[in-house]
């Protein structure tokens, strides 16, 4: 394997196509385990840490219990019930 680069603004090409938000939330999910952590590697070696985040953010939505950036159970915020409210008691607020 090649470590020289031979054309820096193809370097620049690909940063500037892959730090978009849309790309990195679309592409991520389909990518396995090890492919988005390369590709979040190449962005960060190039200046882009947040859509190196993004990238590991949007394909991690797509792991499975299992998988490396598997998340768990992501469950909406509930707001809790206040217990006093279903007594409709002025004194008690
Ligand atoms: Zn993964």
């Amino acid at each position: 394997m090649s470590t020289l680069i031979t054309d820096s603004n193809e370097l620049t090409h690909f940063t500037a196509v892959f730090s978009k938000h849309d790309l990195a939330a679309g592409l991520a999910p389909q990518l396995g385990c090890l492919e988005v952590e390369a590709l979040a590697g190449l962005l960060r070696a190039l200046g882009e840490p947040a859509t190196a985040d993004t990238c590991i953010r949007e394909h991690a939505t797509g792991d499975e219990l299992g998988d490396a950036h598997y998340q768990g159970d992501t469950l909406e915020y509930l707001v809790p019930i206040d217990p006093q409210e279903d007594l409709q008691c002025d004194s008690c607020q």
